[in-house]
């Protein structure tokens, strides 16, 4: 959560004035946190109150009317500010920017994907919506569980269709302001992958010159995952505390003591395997057949050595076997 705060406010000066230099000067006068955050504390603030049923719209509207000028789009502002809402079908990244505290307050793998898609559907009910909240959520789960990053690669690609095969080098020079959750949440995804530390893929996320706070939200709160919150340089995150609201710091240190009930240990995903079997038979997904299948492959190329590795099957998925036979029926659904 305050992983991806941080990377909100750092990428803040640059959503509107790009820049295509990782070594770009952070934190600098002008940083500020914007909707990104105000949205996370939300969604936590949901799970928070009431972890069984959370009422992520109610806290949503709450945030939005709370605070009116974060820098909402423009349709999610209207949504909110609306006396009367229906669900909204959007496929921006706003639904994944906000979901990173799913992956540190879910009991389990399942339960991640659970909420997160509870988060998106009151304004991102469009698939790729549901889609970015969900695989960020879960990436940020398989880092706490401790997946390496070809585990972590691998599951999200199996179970996203995502690329994340690309390095940010590549995404770089052709990227632009992108704030569909398909063409934002796994560049940010890719750079988290590629990083050694959290300021490294919060800056490989910004400088990739698109929307750059919400991908320095996404990264970052994935990276603060992978890396530990520790990771976040202390300067920063003391310079960001000083600029959030009081009700903010609050839901910052209630999110620590909830946090700390929940086991990180490596939870059935197996679980998550058979959640998304029973989403896909609820709504079908888009991805053609070849995409699944390629995806299926590099993860069964990444899964090959690790199956002589002392904790072999940590994957957890009875993969590839279990999530091969999985990926045929989806296929075969499809015709
Ligand atoms: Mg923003």
């Amino acid at each position: 959560m305050l992983g991806a705060i941080c990377g909100d406010f750092v990428g803040s000066v640059y959503e509107f004035n790009p820049t295509k230099d990782p070594a770009f000067p952070m934190a600098i006068p002008g940083s500020i946190w914007t909707d990104d955050s105000a949205l996370t504390v939300a969604v936590a603030e949901a799970i928070m109150e009431r972890p069984d049923a959370p009422d992520f719209e109610r806290h949503l509207v709450a945030m939005v009317r709370a605070h009116p000028w974060a820098g909402y789009g423009p349709a999610f502002r209207a949504w909110a500010l609306r006396d009367e809402r229906e669900q909204q079908d959007s496929w921006g990244n706003g639904s994944a920017m906000r979901v990173s505290a799913i992956a540190w307050l879910a009991p389990g793998m399942a339960d991640v994907a659970t909420l997160a898609r509870a988060s998106a559907l009151p304004s991102h009910s469009h698939q790729h919506g549901i889609r970015g909240a969900l695989a960020t959520a879960v990436m940020g789960r398989a880092f706490l569980e401790g997946a390496s990053p070809q585990e972590a690669r691998s599951l999200i690609e199996c179970l996203y269709g995502y690329d994340l095969s690309r390095v940010p080098d590549d995404i770089r020079p052709g990227y632009s302001f992108k704030v569909s959750c398909r063409r934002s949440v796994p560049e940010a995804m890719c750079c988290v992958l590629a990083a050694s530390s959290w300021e490294e893929a919060v800056r490989l996320a910004v400088s990739l010159g698109g929307d750059a706070d919400t991908q320095g939200a996404i990264a970052g709160g994935i990276a603060a995952a992978r890396f530990g919150e520790d990771s976040i340089p202390p300067a920063l995150a003391d310079k960001v505390k000083e600029t959030l609201p009081d009700t903010f710091i609050d839901a910052l240190a209630r999110f620590d003591v909830a946090r700390s009930q929940v086991s990180l240990s490596r939870s059935d995903w197996g679980r998550l395997e058979r959640w998304h079997e029973a989403d896909f038979a609820e709504h079908p997904a888009d991805e053609s057949g070849a995409k699944a299948l390629a995806a299926l492959q590099a993860m069964q190329d990444a899964l090959a050595p690790s199956r002589s590795a002392p904790n072999a099957g940590a994957l957890g998925v009875s993969a590839p076997r279990k999530v091969s036979a999985w990926l045929s029926k989806v296929l075969d659904r499809r015709g």
